[in-house]
């Protein structure tokens, strides 16, 4: 039994994880695949106060550290629903069920922080090609391209620090974009622009991933003109955007329509007791800094439910 489940090891669920910690609640925090979340495939954090420059795996890696040390456990495996506990409304308040690929554990509070997953293209093939010639993580597969031509797909700041990172390595960086301009910080568009190997490709989709067993190009449609050209890449880094994955949680928190969980600042939801924290709630700006605010915010008020009880 916990005081506080927390699902996800983001930065928004480890930062939880240790404001939890911090005041006394025995806290877990459960995640299907590695700790992080997203920011670990970010090269370098350029924006986050008071840290000049780190590598979004060594900020993850800190951050992991400091919530284990604390004493918070981190267990991987895979949360498949939470639900609140039958009979349990008696004496000792709510408890919540939390089941996982491996078993059953309960808490008092839980706080979902389930981040969001790498949005796909859509096209043919993308998943028979992904690992071969199609990546969404720059940071871990870029160094197998050096010397190559690559693309990069999407307007914000992920592609546009994606393309940075692949100028170093490769021969050519591809930009292809669906619109003219950029979602991304001015900064990092300017610093792009003056490279010397980066081309790009605006107001044009991809519409096709070339090549059998591996990729070998790309066919991309200028939207204003119709035109399809054809890019020889050995690689497409795809970094359009992310979408959220709270399905297993919708009997438990309201989602919107994009599958965000509804909630404000106070990180509440409709169930008493389940918070939430991070990119996987409806909110106006997701950066690291509002996702680890996030973290203390839920922690906060699950500890003071928890006092409560
Ligand atoms: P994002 O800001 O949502 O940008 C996604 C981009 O992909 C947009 O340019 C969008 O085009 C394009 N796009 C979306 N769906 C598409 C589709 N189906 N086909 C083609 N293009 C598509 O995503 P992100 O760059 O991953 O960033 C996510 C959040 O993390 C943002 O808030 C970002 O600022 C933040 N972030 C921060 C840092 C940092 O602070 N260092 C680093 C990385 C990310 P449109 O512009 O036309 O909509």
């Amino acid at each position: 039994m916990y005081d506080i489940i927390i699902v996800g090891a983001g930065p928004a669920g480890l930062s939880a994880a240790i404001y939890g910690q911090r005041a006394g609640k025995k806290t877990a925090v459960f995640e299907s695949y590695s700790y992080g979340g997203q920011i670990v495939n970010t090269p370098e954090i350029e924006n986050y106060p008071a840290i000049k420059k780190i590598s979004g795996f060594d900020y993850a890696t800190a951050l992991y550290e400091q919530a284990s040390e604390l004493g918070a456990e981190v267990i991987f495996d895979k949360v498949e629903s939470v639900s609140v506990k039958d009979g349990s409304e008696s004496t000792d308040g709510k408890l919540f069920e939390v089941k996982t690929l491996g078993g059953v554990y309960e808490a008092k509070a839980v706080i979902l922080a389930t981040g969001a997953k790498n949005r796909h293209l859509g096209v043919d093939r993308e998943e028979a090609l992904t690992g071969r010639g199609v990546s969404y993580c720059a940071t871990c597969d870029g160094a197998f391209y050096k010397g190559k031509d690559v693309a990069v797909n999407g307007g914000g700041n992920t592609a546009l620090e994606d393309a940075m990172f692949l100028t170093n390595y490769c021969n050519k960086v591809y930009v292809i974009h669906r619109r003219d301009e950029f979602r991304g910080e001015k900064e990092t568009l300017l610093a792009l622009q003056k490279k010397d190997n980066v081309e790009f490709v605006l107001n044009s989709n991809v519409v096709k991933l070339l090549g059998e067993d591996r990729l070998s190009g790309i066919e991309v449609r200028n939207k204003l003109t119709e035109e399809v050209r054809e890019i020889n890449v050995d690689c497409l880094f795809v970094a359009i955007g992310q979408e959220p994955d709270n399905q297993a949680f919708k009997d438990v928190a309201e989602l919107d329509k994009a599958g965000y969980i509804i909630s404000g600042e106070s990180c509440t939801t409709k169930t008493p007791g389940l918070f939430t924290a991070g990119d996987c709630r409806t909110k106006q700006v997701r950066q690291l800094v509002t996702a680890a605010s996030d973290g203390a915010v839920a922690a906060l008020a699950a500890c003071s439910y928890v006092d409560m009880l």
